[in-house]
């Protein structure tokens, strides 16, 4: 996962102003135990693949009261790698809110996607060591946790400064589940517009959640996007980026202002199609209040790739993403 600081802290307004987190108060050579509460299926009907809501209670550790949706924390999965030696520790970001599931700090949730795949040499089956682990646990399961980790992509700290545009796709929601919770329980008047991305509707991730959310509250606004078929409206396949395209007549006023923040959260790769959309729609003053784009790069936009970015282009503050293949 890569988490990318703002390249051009110079540009696009004020400072923003972010929490104090606390990171690394357990380091996984000495990690604290949790207590599985609760897990249960995110996906829809019948989904290619498995991904879970997993809720751990934490009380009594130093990771109560100290994950905020944008940070991640480390599992142990038991047993040796390959190498003979421990697991590694594999990383999953927060899900929950501030206050924790239970509003009180105590329980943590991280949304989990079972890694299935064929091995490399023999075409067996391979199954991801932590991912399977932790969704195998059950609830009253013990599971070993360090953490708190990053520190980078947060909601500012005055949350009603700003509109909100969320980008998700796969378990890249799990922080922005969080975040919302956060943002409308601390009544922000502004928008949220959350856009996700999957390949088919059974894929999409607390879907009857969001569903939820956008009835009960006029400020924010959900909009999946599926790649290998139609849209609810009939619209043809789309990934997540061209929702900025579909939408802009409802989002153009949130982009043009100067306290919208943009977060990208999931499978790397999709930065770089939300970038091409940006440039695509706003107009260069708007742009720049979001990514810093070399002169050159402006006259080939569909030939933009991955590593134009930080050279190109360049996210301002105001654009916060978190990565990983
Ligand atoms: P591993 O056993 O580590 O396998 C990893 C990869 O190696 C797979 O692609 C697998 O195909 C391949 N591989 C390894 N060995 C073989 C082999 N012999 N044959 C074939 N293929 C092989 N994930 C989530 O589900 N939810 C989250 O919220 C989340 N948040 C994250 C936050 C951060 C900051 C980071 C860095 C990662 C996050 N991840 C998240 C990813 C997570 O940390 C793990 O990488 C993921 O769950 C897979 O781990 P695993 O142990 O199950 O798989």
């Amino acid at each position: 996962m890569t988490t990318h600081a703002p390249t051009d802290p110079g540009h696009a307004g004020p400072e923003i102003e972010f929490p104090e987190v606390r990171v690394n108060l357990r380091m996984p050579n000495n990690p604290c135990t949790g207590k599985v509460v609760s897990s249960e299926l995110c996906t829809q009907r019948k989904a290619a693949g498995f991904v879970r809501h997993i809720a751990i209670d934490v009380s009594g550790t130093e990771l109560e009261g100290n994950l905020l949706p944008g940070q991640s924390f480390g599992v142990l999965a038991p047993g040796n790698a390959d190498n003979g030696k421990p697991h590694k520790p594999r990383l999953f970001s927060v899900a929950s809110p501030s206050k924790g599931e239970d509003g009180q700090g105590r329980v943590i949730a991280t949304t989990v996607k079972r890694l299935v795949d064929e091995h490399w040499t023999d075409h067996t089956l391979y199954h991801g060591v932590c991912s399977n682990y932790l969704c195998n646990l059950q609830p009253g399961d013990e599971v070993r946790l360090s953490g708190p980790n990053g520190k980078r992509f947060l909601l500012p700290k005055d949350p009603h400064k700003y509109n909100y545009l969320f980008f998700a796709t796969g378990t890249g929601i799990a922080p922005f589940r969080g975040m919302a919770l956060d943002l409308l329980d601390a009544g922000v008047a502004s928008h949220i517009h959350l856009f996700m991305g999957a390949p088919y509707a059974s894929d999409l991730l607390y879907h009857p959640h969001w569903l939820d959310l956008a009835q009960k509250h006029d400020n924010f606004h959900y909009t999946p996007a599926l790649s290998r078929e139609r849209q609810a409206d009939g619209r043809d396949p789309m990934y997540v980026h061209n929702r900025i395209g579909t939408e802009l007549d409802r989002i153009l006023p949130a982009l043009a202002a100067d306290n919208t923040l943009i977060y990208i959260c999931g499978v790397a790769g999709m930065e770089l199609g939300v970038f091409q959309e940006l440039a695509k729609h706003l107009s260069p003053t708007q742009l720049k209040n979001y990514l810093l784009v070399d002169p050159e790069a402006m006259g080939d936009i569909p030939n933009w790739n991955r590593r134009m970015i930080h050279q190109q282009l360049k996210p301002t503050k105001r654009l916060l993403m978190e990565v990983y293949a």
